[in-house]
């Protein structure tokens, strides 16, 4: 095991925050989770690490962080209707998803583009254009650091929410995934009930709809509208949408008639956070090297130099104007480390 110390994590995370890592380790191996686990030298304090791009580094990280290099997609069965793949956590989820494409099987497609590993995928149910991970994850393994066991975890036991799961609550910092099953179609039923994926498709003028020609569509609009992490420091959408109650948005619609909203569930309703911070005036300001994106008011950006705790602090002072104005309190969707 090649252990580093004091290493920057400026790399490895999307947002480009300059902040070291008391220890860091590269996981080639599964096997390695037990190791870690039994080495009476190694803090106690371990966090997972994909590609850094749903994480704000707020300050320097101390205890041990392990970064998912582990590889391997594998056939577990198949029949005439579906696949079952198992994937190891460190593949590049759009490598997955490409992968899913070129062999005909459906499932993830208008889940392109998304960066980050198969193995954050779980975490958050990551989602996009109607389509959730969870409508695919068949399972997930893990190494639980206090049980000191690999554990698999059904569909159902993982709790999936709107970009939540039980990773994200009662095992936070608990699990560390190792592999994921998917079970893919392969007949696949498109999902394009989403504006701009019409839109974008009626543009392409395709002769054929199909899993490809989704996944493209979805890849035009997201390489048009989202800030490329390669270029400006960010970690998508810092935010969730929030879910408020039918009372409370019919409320709001008196004063905003314009107010956009989602049927969420038979009470909630579902707003996006990009319009409620627009509102308040923050997209395209910019303090120092943080702001709000220029596009897409959902997305904090680092323009070069900002630390942890100035983004931290931004996003603090959004969440009080979209209180102040319109009552809702919004929610990190990015985790703070
Ligand atoms: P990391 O940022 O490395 O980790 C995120 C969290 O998961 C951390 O708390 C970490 O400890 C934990 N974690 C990571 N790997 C493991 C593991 N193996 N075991 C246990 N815990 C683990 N998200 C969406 O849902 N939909 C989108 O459309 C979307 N678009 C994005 C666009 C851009 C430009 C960017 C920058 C981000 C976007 N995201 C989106 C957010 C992000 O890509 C996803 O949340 C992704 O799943 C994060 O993967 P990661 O490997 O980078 O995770
Ligand atoms: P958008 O098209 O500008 O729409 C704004 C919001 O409205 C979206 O967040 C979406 O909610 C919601 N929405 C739009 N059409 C909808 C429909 N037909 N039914 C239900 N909800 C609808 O969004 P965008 O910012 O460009 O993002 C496009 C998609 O990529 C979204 O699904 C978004 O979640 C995803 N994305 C996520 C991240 C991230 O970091 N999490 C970053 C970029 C993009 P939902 O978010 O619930 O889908």
């Amino acid at each position: 095991m090649q252990l580093q110390q004091n290493i920057s994590l400026k790399p490895f995370n999307t947002f480009g925050i300059d902040v070291s890592a008391e220890y860091f380790v590269e996981l080639e191996h599964a096997a390695m989770l037990e190791e870690i686990a039994n080495d009476a030298a190694l803090p106690k304090q371990v966090h997972a690490l994909g590609g850094g791009s749903n994480i704000l580094l707020s300050k320097a990280v101390s205890g041990l962080v392990v970064h998912n290099k582990l590889k391997g997609i594998v056939i577990e069965k198949e029949d005439s209707e579906h696949v079952w793949l198992r994937v190891e956590a460190g593949e590049i989820w759009h490598k997955l998803v490409m992968y899913a494409i070129s062999n005909g099987w459906a499932g993830i497609e208008n889940l392109a583009l998304i960066p980050g590993t198969v193995g954050a995928a779980p975490i958050q149910n990551i989602g996009a254009y109607g389509v959730e991970a969870k409508e695919t994850i068949e399972s997930v393994t893990g190494w639980h650091w206090e049980e000191r066991a690999f554990i698999d975890y059904t569909n159902a036991d993982c709790n999936f929410g709107y970009r939540d799961s039980i990773f994200k609550g009662r095992l936070k910092d608990k699990i560390f995934i190792s592999s994921v099953i998917f079970k893919l179609n392969k007949k696949p039923t498109f999902h394009t009930a989403y504006g701009p994926i019409q839109h974008e498709l009626e543009r392409m003028n395709i002769a054929e709809l199909s899993i490809k020609a989704i996944a493209d569509a979805v890849i035009a609009i997201r390489s048009s509208k989202l800030p490329d992490p390669k270029k400006i420091g960010n970690a998508g959408s810092f935010f969730k949408n929030p879910a408020i109650s039918t009372e409370h948005f019919e409320m709001l619609q008196t004063n905003y008639p314009g107010i956009p909203c989602y049927p969420f569930s038979e009470t909630m309703m579902k707003v996006p956070a990009g319009w409620l911070i627009e509102q308040c005036g923050w997209k395209g300001y910019r303090k120092g090297d943080t702001g709000v994106h220029e596009k897409q008011a959902l997305v904090i950006v680092n323009y070069g130099k900002a630390s942890g705790e100035e983004i931290w602090a931004l996003s603090g002072e959004i969440m009080q104007s979209v209180k102040e104005r319109f009552g809702i309190n919004l929610e990190r969707e990015v985790q703070v480390w």
